[in-house]
């Protein structure tokens, strides 16, 4: 459910008319709701509160705007970050360095550093390697590093290859069967507090068995690990649930998420951590583009749109499908191609697709752009930096700048030897 929807013929944003935004901003731009974002991270918090012991942190590199971060951390989430920056944006909205996971398999010497000064709360240790260099950095620094190591449970989450992360082949966790045995050797080292297990198998999961057969997994090793002497007191249950991309397909829902959870973990007494993204961000934004020109195609039209794979880069990356509605739709539909201006065949948003009658100068919107949209986007092309908006009732603001292409040009340098 998201507060994008047609009022008098026209698309909404909460109670803020898509027009009003294309006017002030221009195109293209996210536009996020306040309402949908909030309702989302409260669904799936209810749904998780049937469990005992649990801990919040929302996936940043899902979507990192800070206005964005600023709501999540009021509704009680702390932050899953991957990089340095990542968790300087979740500081600089005001969540908790306690609450911070840091993740990753490429963590440097410097980013784990900063992360100690900070007091970062946990570390997801995707190596042996990566734990003794913490271990040896946090030492030195008179410290001691929280952290989980992660486990590649060598399952398949029947997701797309680019966004699985669980399988043997992918670079996340460490072996399954040498977890253990890492587990016992990391927990000795000075500088290192070994609390538990995370994994995370991928996105985008559109069924929860392959998350459950990795949670039974993870379950047996806990097991095995105590068995032996060691305290396993959280268990990081990572991210990946889907969300639909288009109208009427069926995704798992929070409350089904939470029930398989509470049957696979019953027993467990363990502190049960959770990194959601796009199932937290994904419905609540949506890309405003503008209908550059419709030219003619052997085929089927081709709609020319003024945002590009630069500014959404999942259909590109991923083959994804974003539903595409026009913003004042007439009633009438045409089958058509869907592109950006980029030069690469790849600036495809859609083939051969159904969907609104569209011509020269309408707005239209790519849906459910709320997740690995504006956080992917680049200047490619030397093409501006995509702003975004997010909307409250009847208010907006803008709550990311467009970076002009000169601005960018500015920050480079021709040497003196080339002159
Ligand atoms: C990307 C990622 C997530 C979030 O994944 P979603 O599919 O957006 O929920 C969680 N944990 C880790 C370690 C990740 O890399």
């Amino acid at each position: 459910m998201d507060h994008f929807e047609y009022r008098g013929g026209v698309l909404h944003a909460e109670d803020v008319p898509l027009p009003a935004i294309a006017a002030e901003v221009g195109t293209p731009v996210y536009v996020y709701s306040r309402a949908t974002l909030t309702r989302h991270a409260r669904v799936f918090r209810d749904a998780l509160a049937v469990l005992p012991k649990v801990h919040l942190a929302f996936a940043v590199k899902s979507n990192p705007n800070l206005a964005v971060l600023k709501v999540l951390a009021a509704e009680g989430y702390g932050a899953d970050v991957v990089s340095a920056g990542e968790m300087d944006r979740a500081l600089a909205a005001g969540i908790p360095a306690a609450d911070v996971v840091f993740s990753g398999v490429g963590k440097t010497a410097a980013e784990m550093r900063r992360a100690l000064e900070a007091g970062c709360g946990q570390f997801n240790l995707e190596s042996e390697e990566e734990g003794q260099e913490l271990a040896e950095i946090a030492h030195a620094m008179g410290l001691t590093a929280t952290a989980t190591l992660r486990i590649n449970p060598d399952v398949d989450a029947g997701t797309h290859a680019k966004i699985s992360t669980g399988k043997a082949e992918n670079k996340f966790g460490v072996p399954f069967d040498r977890a253990a045995g890492i587990y016992g050797r990391l927990s000795a080292l000075p500088g290192l507090n070994l609390r538990g297990l995370a994994l995370h198998i991928g996105s985008q999961l559109a069924r929860l068995d392959p998350l459950e057969a990795a949670f039974i997994k993870a379950g047996s090793l806990m097991r095995a690990i105590r068995a032996e002497g060691f305290a396993v007191t959280h268990m990081d249950l990572g991210g990946g649930v889907g969300v639909p991309y288009r109208a009427g397909e069926v995704y798992p829902q929070p409350d089904e998420y939470a029930a398989m959870i509470a049957r696979v973990t019953d027993g467990w007494d363990a502190t049960l951590m959770f990194e959601p993204g796009r199932v937290i961000t994904g419905n609540t934004g949506v890309l405003l583009t503008e209908v550059v020109r419709v030219k003619a195609g052997a085929l089927h039209p081709w709609v020319v749109v003024d945002a590009a794979m630069n500014d959404l880069a999942r259909p590109a990356m991923y083959d994804a499908w974003h539903d595409f509605s026009a913003v004042k739709p007439g009633g009438t539909r045409m089958t058509a191609n869907i592109v950006g201006p980029i030069c690469e065949s790849s600036d495809t948003f859609a083939m051969a697709r159904d969907i609104d009658t569209v011509a020269r100068g309408d707005l239209a919107v790519f849906r459910t752009a709320g997740a690995y949209g504006a956080t992917m986007a680049n200047t490619y092309n030397s093409r501006p930096m995509v702003p975004e908006v997010m909307v409250d009732g009847g208010r907006w603001a803008v709550v990311a700048d467009r970076i002009e292409p000169a601005t960018i040009l500015s920050a480079e340098r021709v040497p003196e030897w080339l002159e």
